[in-house]
């Protein structure tokens, strides 16, 4: 028989290829200390852990994240593999005087840009660039059940212009059910009174089905979510939780929060895009800006 390479054969080649090299996603969190960021992280993915560098710590001590920190690790979802840059941050607006606390995060996502500009105007065509620009800012809001502080407005109103945020109300146990729900609808208002544009964006090309999809997203921000480092006994089962005043929270469970609706989000229905959403928007947008003041 002739050894011939048909299309189909190529095709899934390349996918194969893509499958094998797999997605690079960044992921930052942002917001005050002791909002559980550290936390969060752990919960995400540690149990999803093929292999990482740096590892994973329950918190049996105190910790303080005190300067900007990329993990990396791998995990496997839909036997899709995933390589996940973590970037955790330490909480700003900690001091008297908080001018300027959000410089350092601003600034880390712009470098990444500038780092990736720098590769593709001296890269090869074809050659693989390493991607480390954020396709994602968790932005943690403290569970107050009044309103957001005027600090947040103004972070916020930084790091959506170079990054797509997605808001998350931290520590969720601490509201109950009906304070959470007027928790959002206030947060979001207030969201847009100051004109914050968040992720996801209504582009001209979408469809019909991807226009409703988002705006189911957006009817469901912030993300309400617990997050823990422990294991609880709920029905004989050990699952992730927290046990407080009123019971045993299980992080999984959706009648108590929405932690699995931010996994699903971000690691299979939005994933893509929010990868696509980086590269064709805050991407796009840094590029013409330093094209431009390179010709001026
Ligand atoms: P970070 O400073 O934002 O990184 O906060 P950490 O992740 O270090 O968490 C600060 C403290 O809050 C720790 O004692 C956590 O156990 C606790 N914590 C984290 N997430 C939650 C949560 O969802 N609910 C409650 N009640 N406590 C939490
Ligand atoms: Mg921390």
């Amino acid at each position: 028989a002739a050894s011939y390479v048909g299309f189909d054969s190529i095709t899934r080649q390349i996918e194969h290829k893509l499958l094998k090299r797999g997605f690079q996603f960044n992921v930052m969190v942002v917001g005050q200390t002791g909002l559980g960021k550290s936390t969060l992280i752990n919960t995400l993915f540690a149990s999803h852990l093929i292999d990482s560098k740096g590892r994973f710590e329950p918190d049996v001590q105190p910790r303080q994240t005190t300067e900007i920190a990329s993990q990396s690790h791998v995990i496997v979802e839909n036997g899709v593999r995933l390589k996940l840059n973590i970037i955790d941050t330490p909480g700003y607006g900690d001091n008297v005087n908080n001018e300027g606390c959000w410089d350092p995060i601003v600034k880390y996502i712009k470098d990444q840009h500038s780092a990736y500009l720098r590769k593709e105007l001296t890269a090869m065509r074809d050659r693989f660039i390493p991607d480390t620009r954020i396709h994602c800012c968790l932005f943690f809001i403290n569970p107050t059940g009044h309103t957001l502080k005027p600090i947040d407005i103004v972070v916020l109103k930084k790091l959506a212009e170079v990054v797509n945020v997605v808001p998350v109300i931290a520590k969720s146990d601490s509201l109950t059910l009906e304070e959470r729900v007027s928790f959002k609808q206030r947060v979001m208002a207030e969201l847009q009174y100051n004109q914050i544009r968040l992720y996801p964006f209504d582009v001209d090309e979408l469809e019909e089905e991807e226009i409703q999809f988002n705006e189911r997203i957006r009817n469901m921000l912030p993300f309400a979510i617990v997050g823990s480092e422990r294991s609880v006994i709920v029905d004989g089962k050990q699952v992730r939780g927290r046990k407080n005043r009123w019971g045993v929270i299980n992080v999984e469970d959706e009648r108590h929060c929405e932690f699995i609706y931010l996994r699903n989000f971000l690691t299979r229905t939005h994933l893509q895009d929010l990868i696509e959403t980086t590269a064709q928007i805050h991407y796009e947008s840094f590029r013409s800006k330093q094209l431009l003041a390179l010709k001026e």
